[in-house]
């Protein structure tokens, strides 16, 4: 039996370059290794949208269509995390198993209240990281590709095998391992916070070629390089880390004019531009082409929706048994009131 991905992303808005270097370009490379379950997750949006949640399902068609854009094949299981009730279930069952101390600890949800401006957090925002163990675990998965402020979750979701393990003496999970990104955080181009959908300091896949190079046309550069003519300092300049992820081989042309002056920072700029348009072309055509045929993008993930209940639902048999919560005569009491007509 192949071993499992599960792995996704809120629907917040179209998927970025921050995504393609942290997490999407390992589920491409492993999706015929592995199983894969790619959840969209919807409800996760309300830890800090809850107040401007109006394109929360038009956004799961973006990024399905930004999935299938990048190369993730159809024959994958796309799925809607609120249309599989059996997580919001595991998600209670879990919750008992995690103290409020130990979640009132986790460094990615304080970074991100912060850095979304919540200030007051619903019990949901707190626990998602428990929601999202539920999901991890309700597909056995062994392998999470994601970027590195997923880290705390996956060690959450670790505490909770080991918990759940040992509370109802059965081993019904195992421990899944995080695999991270070339780029561990893709900075946004303000070149002060990590890129990211609600942000909007981001290059999302679906930019035109013209949204781009506006975009890296605002981008921070060299903040010592006043005047054209002075000398620039590749080291300490925003846009060359850009450069040594996205065309590493330009390195060395971009380090030697830029040091001696034969480039400017704006030229500098067009150029990385027009290296990423060229890079993303391929995923821009692909994803086009999906989005012009909603019927079929609705289908796959139709098609996944329910293969993920049949999996989740397999997953909460074995919860249920290990916690005592299956009652098998009430089902016989349930069946023979159907058989005798009184239901
Ligand atoms: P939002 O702003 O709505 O939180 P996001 O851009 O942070 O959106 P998520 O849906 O939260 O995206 O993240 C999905 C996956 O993409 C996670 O594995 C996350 O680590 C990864 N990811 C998102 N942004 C980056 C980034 N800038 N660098 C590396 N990985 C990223
Ligand atoms: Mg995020």
């Amino acid at each position: 039996m192949k071993k499992r991905i599960v792995t996704g992303d809120r629907s917040t808005g179209r998927l970025h370059l921050g995504h393609l270097v942290g997490t999407l370009q390992n589920r491409v490379r492993l999706q015929d290794e592995y199983e894969c379950f790619f959840i969209i997750a919807d409800i996760q949006v309300l830890t800090d949208h809850i107040n401007s949640h109006e394109d929360i399902d038009a956004n799961v068609f973006e990024v399905m269509c930004d999935y299938l854009g990048v190369g993730l094949k159809p024959e994958n299981c796309f799925f809607v995390q609120s249309q599989v009730p059996e997580l919001s279930e595991l998600t209670t069952y879990f919750s008992f198993l995690v103290s409020l101390a130990r979640v009132q600890r986790n460094p990615t949800v304080k970074n991100e209240s912060e850095m979304y401006g919540v200030s007051q957090m619903s019990l949901g925002f707190v626990g998602y990281p428990v929601s999202q163990a539920a999901d991890i675990l309700a597909f056995k998965a062994n392998l999470i590709p994601c970027g590195q402020d997923q880290l705390p979750h996956i060690e959450q979701t670790r505490e909770i095998v080991r918990t759940f393990n040992n509370t109802f003496g059965k081993e019904v999970f195992t421990l899944p391992e995080a695999l991270i990104g070339k780029v561990p955080v893709l900075q946004g181009l303000d070149g002060v916070q990590k890129m990211s959908k609600s942000l909007n300091n981001q290059i999302n896949l679906a930019h035109t070629t013209d949204e781009t190079l506006l975009r890296i046309g605002k981008m921070v550069t060299d903040v010592q390089r006043v005047y054209r003519k002075d000398p620039g300092h590749p080291d300490s300049c925003f846009t060359y880390k850009y450069w040594s992820i996205f065309a590493p081989d330009a390195m060395p042309h971009v380090r030697t004019e830029c040091e001696s002056a034969t480039r400017g920072c704006k030229e500098c700029k067009m150029e990385l531009a027009s290296y990423l348009n060229i890079q993303l072309g391929e995923i821009r055509e692909r994803r086009a082409r999906y989005a012009s045929q909603p019927d079929l993008v609705w289908d796959i993930l139709a098609t996944g929706t329910r293969r993920a209940r049949q999996v989740a639902e397999q997953t909460l048999v074995e919860v249920r048994d290990a916690m005592h919560l299956s009652f098998p005569r009430l089902a016989k009491a349930a069946e023979r009131m159907v058989q005798n007509g009184s239901a």
